[in-house]
């Protein structure tokens, strides 16, 4: 490290043999936003990250279809006038090179670049006690002093894969949707097999359906999908954007969600089964995840209410895809609509409408082995050149646990972690000192840039509190991480989610551990405004629950 000279005032003389006062790792959407303010501070602080250029998932994930399904003004950074002046989104849903090109330009920008470092994968972190400084080990050798670690490692870093028997044997190319080549494969006029139908399949489908000779989806649970209704933003829609930005953050902060969608707060059972239904056409038709957030809160929590909305989608996708049996295996049967994270799609469901989709249900007849050739269910084998296995992450706990972090008295946190996270705030975790989690397990994190902003914009002051008093280590209260487990599992009640097989509940069918019924507390389901105000009220009141020294 020692070759990379960062040109930075030391705030802090008597850290002068350490490396960097603070080493963040992840260079995406929260790691860069954490540099410029401690760039814009002095601090001698450096972002470290495993690829080789910036970005994270949008760096990462580079499918046919791959966009966010947050409306892309509000997936802006909101620090900057000059920027929101500047920036023109030219979709309302922006795509993954359009929002790469983005998170370039910001960093370009504000000249953040110099304080990058790529093909940094951190292999262990331990914490020293008696200097209060954590040693950072890379893959290839090196490592890096640092007081303080800030983690920006994303929720849905770590692609997980099927532990199918032959996979190794497939002859054709075959990968995970999250490591889809960057050199671009051409998939025209090839027999493609694509395994899962969450968020990211629901995207590539279509995509890849328009160019492959033939499309072979296997799902193994059908998933509730709702259109996205993308369309491109013209240089007078943006103008008018631009005028709104204030108030569209404001509503993004007020929203559970991080959106600018809020839920009808008239009562389900308070309106007429025609006010509802006038509700859901409009909702259906508009962009976004409207119709998932800006629904009736009881579609939530009420099995009757979810289940009255559930048949309302249902009947749209019946009203979409032309051969009525293939419309029923693609309506979930086994979980309502909203109780698990709700992809937004554009033609999905028309795409099993053409003459060279199938789609083969991976529940009644298993895949049962891949073969030097393809697949081979339960009862059949497809031939194929390429098979794309779209089958999800290691959500929220996945890219800490790909790291040895060894804690007070050599504690690991994978261990700590073992049956779900635990932490303080989404941010600490105690045993774990000097150590801090941007958008980590437990934090209100829907529309990642929101959480990112608000999760960067109360460590900072949190950091220059602990300069400005001459601390050198922080950790957290036995009670303070105790009681924010029982909050976050108290918001988890009542909640029709808490029975979902998804990642919102830990559930990962790749990963031992993860099994179903085996409920890991991933989110904070209090929503966005609540989980400010916990933080600003911990910041007001001295940083309750956190030990100084
Ligand atoms: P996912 O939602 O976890 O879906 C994984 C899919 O693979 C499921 O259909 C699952 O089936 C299937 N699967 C997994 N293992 C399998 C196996 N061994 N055999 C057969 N099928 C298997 O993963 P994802 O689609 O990558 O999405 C994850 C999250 O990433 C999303 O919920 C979203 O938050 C985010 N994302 C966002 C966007 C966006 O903003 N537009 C796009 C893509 C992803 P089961 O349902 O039966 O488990």
């Amino acid at each position: 490290m020692a070759e990379q000279t960062i040109e930075t005032t030391d705030i802090s003389n008597h850290d002068g043999h350490l490396d960097h006062q603070v080493v963040i790792i992840g260079a995406g959407v929260a790691g860069i936003y954490q540099i410029k303010r401690l760039a814009d501070l002095g601090v001698r602080a450096t972002v470290i990250d495993a690829n080789p250029d910036l970005g994270g998932t949008w760096y990462n994930n580079r499918y046919p279809g791959a966009r966010f399904d947050s409306e892309s003004y509000t997936y802006s950074y909101s620090f900057s006038k000059e920027l929101l002046d500047e920036w023109h989104w030219s979709e309302l849903f922006s795509p993954q090179p359009e929002t790469l090109k983005y998170l370039n330009h910001v960093t370009d920008k504000f000249e953040l670049r110099k304080y990058m470092q790529f093909g940094c994968r951190v292999e262990s972190m331990v914490f020293d006690e008696e200097d209060a400084i954590w040693t950072l080990r890379l893959d290839d050798g090196r490592e890096i002093t640092t007081r303080f670690v800030i983690t920006g490692v994303g929720v849905l870093s770590i692609p997980t894969l099927p532990n199918f028997e032959g996979m190794a044997d497939f002859s054709g190319v075959s990968f995970h949707a999250a490591n889809w080549p960057h050199e671009p494969i051409d998939l025209t006029g090839k027999r493609v097999a694509v395994v899962g139908t969450g968020a990211t399949a629901i995207q590539l489908i279509p995509e890849v359906a328009k160019v492959a000779a033939q499309l072979t989806v296997f799902q193994r649970r059908a998933n509730w999908a709702a259109p996205l209704n993308n369309a491109p933003i013209s240089d007078s829609d943006m103008a008018v954007i631009r005028e709104r930005y204030d108030e569209i953050f404001a509503a993004c902060e007020r929203s559970p969600g991080g959106f600018e969608h809020e839920p009808d707060r008239r009562g389900f059972y308070e309106v007429s089964p025609e006010q509802r239904l006038e509700l859901w056409d409009k909702l259906y038709d508009e962009p976004g995840f409207g119709i998932w957030l800006q629904n009736f809160t009881e579609i939530f929590m009420d099995e009757k209410a979810n289940a009255e909305f559930s048949d309302y989608i249902a009947d749209r996708i019946r009203g979409r895809v032309d051969d009525p049996e293939l419309a029923e295996r693609l309506i979930p049967k086994d979980h309502g609509f909203g109780i698990q994270r709700v992809p937004l799609e554009t033609g999905y469901f028309e795409t099993y409408n053409r003459d060279n989709v199938e789609l083969v249900d991976s529940a009644d007849t298993p895949i049962a082995r891949i073969t030097p050739e393809g697949i081979e269910t339960s009862d059949a084998s497809f031939e194929v050149d390429v098979i794309v296995y779209a089958t999800g992450f290691d959500a929220f706990t996945g890219a800490f646990d790909h790291i040895d972090v060894q804690g007070v008295g050599g504690t690991r946190l994978r261990d700590k972690w073992a049956e779900g996270p635990v932490t303080y705030l989404g941010t600490f975790v105690r045993g774990f000192p000097n150590f801090l989690m941007l958008v980590g397990p437990q934090t209100a994190a829907s529309n990642f840039p929101r959480g990112a902003e608000l999760s960067v914009d109360w460590v900072t002051p949190f950091l220059e509190h602990m300069w400005s008093h001459g601390h050198h280590r922080f950790d957290v209260d036995e009670t303070a991480e105790a009681e924010w487990l029982e909050h976050v599992q108290e918001m988890y009640k009542g909640l029709l989610l808490r029975n979902a097989k998804s990642w919102f509940t830990g559930y990962n069918s790749n990963l031992e551990g993860h099994e179903y019924g085996k409920m890991r507390y991933n989110i904070y389901n209090g929503g966005g405004p609540r989980f400010a105000k916990m933080l600003s009220e911990v910041a007001d009141n001295n940083y309750e629950g956190v030990h100084f020294q």
